[in-house]
């Protein structure tokens, strides 16, 4: 802390510029919140990644040290800030929250980096979009905890070297391979998470039930499960939408039929299949003659973002075999033009059909 001294206003100055570092509480969307599991016990499924992250978080309680910077990988809604909130409450220590996109300049991240806390959890939502140089100072923060940083101007400025905390830094994304090496290779752990299964998302369901004090059969938590995509925060917003179909068209119970009716109304298919994922199936089939056709195009046929058809529409899409993408493009499968009851061509690839 040497050359702290001579430069304290400059680094109280740098420290005040926490503006966008916001604790997990305030930041996310309070629905959510409401199902969002505390601790590993009752973050469901994930059976391996979670028995993993209970090792090492047992092993860095014991050596009383931070928790290894950790990378999760996957889809949206499938549990990266809940983990994130996990592994800071399993950690008993306090965790701060952004996403790259609010980072704009070295001073905000700077900002964050000096004010966290021995041990603390500092969470980086979709950190493939972190800018190159910020990139750079997170680097020599990771290996080094330190960061560089330019006092004065002109001839006089200097680079100093501001020592920070030991803090876990918990990355999350769902394009792993948009972010660049340097900046995987930091990473001690790496988490992957997969789809959630029917049984699984049941246990969602029913947990989050509980929470909202809402009665839902069997059934029908059957039912929602098999049409949430894999994915919990769509099991979860789904029961919501439920639930306000049972308040105002029966007795507020959901039961099946209240789901079927509701998904109906939703244009929802019991595969979980949505409006769009059946336009983006047909566009193909009718436009491009069941493909290959590149994602840019794609998304201008069906007026749709290219976030949101490689984050949302597609994962599910390919996982469920109704799609696939090859070095040309997109391409449906023989099983897409069955969903659509069409005849399958003959010219549909072998490629293509073995996987469906
Ligand atoms: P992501 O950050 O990957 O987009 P979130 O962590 O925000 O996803 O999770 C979305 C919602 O799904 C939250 O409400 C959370 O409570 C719920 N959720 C996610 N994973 C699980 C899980 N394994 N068990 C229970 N609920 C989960």
């Amino acid at each position: 802390m040497s050359d702290f001294g001579e430069n304290v206003e400059d680094i109280e100055a740098l420290q005040s510029n926490s503006v966008i570092s916001t604790t997990f509480q305030e930041t996310v969307d309070d629905q959510e919140n409401i199902f969002r599991p505390k601790f590993l016990k009752d973050f469901q499924g994930q059976p391996q990644l979670k028995e993993n992250l209970a090792i090492f978080i047992k092993a860095a309680r014991e050596r009383n040290d931070a928790l290894d910077h950790t990378f999760l990988i996957g889809p949206p809604g499938l549990g990266k800030t809940t983990l994130a909130s996990i592994i800071a409450n399993e950690m008993g220590s306090e965790i701060k929250l952004t996403s790259a996109p609010a980072l704009e300049k070295p001073k905000d991240l700077a900002g964050i980096l000096t004010n966290v806390t021995e041990g603390s959890i500092f969470f980086i939502d979709e950190i493939h979009r972190l800018k190159p140089a910020l990139e750079e100072m997170l680097y020599i923060a990771m290996e080094d905890f330190e960061i560089d940083w330019v006092i004065g101007q002109g001839p006089a400025a200097r680079t100093m070297r501001i020592p920070i905390p030991h803090f876990t830094l918990v990355g999350a994304t769902t394009k792993a391979g948009q972010v660049s090496s340097p900046l995987h290779s930091r990473f001690g752990i790496t988490c992957h998470l997969e789809f959630y299964n029917v049984e699984e998302l049941s246990n969602i369901i029913r947990r989050s039930s509980k929470l909202i004090e809402c009665d839902i059969s069997e059934e029908a938590i059957t039912i929602l499960a098999k049409c949430s995509r894999g994915t919990p925060r769509i099991a979860n917003r789904l029961l919501r939408r439920l639930r306000d179909f049972a308040t105002v068209l029966g007795d507020g119970t959901i039961d099946q039929i209240i789901v079927q009716d509701g998904l109906t109304r939703l244009a929802i298919d019991p595969n979980g299949l949505e409006k769009q994922d059946r336009n983006i199936l047909s566009t193909i089939i009718n436009f491009y003659g069941g493909g290959p056709v590149g994602a840019s195009t794609l998304c201008i046929s069906v007026g749709e973002a290219i976030e949101s058809l490689e984050d949302f529409y597609e994962p599910y899409l390919i996982q469920q075999g109704y799609l696939i993408r090859t070095p040309r493009g997109r391409c449906v499968t023989s099983k897409a033009y069955k969903l659509l009851g069409l005849a399958v061509p003959e010219n549909v690839n072998e490629y293509y059909t073995t996987i469906t």
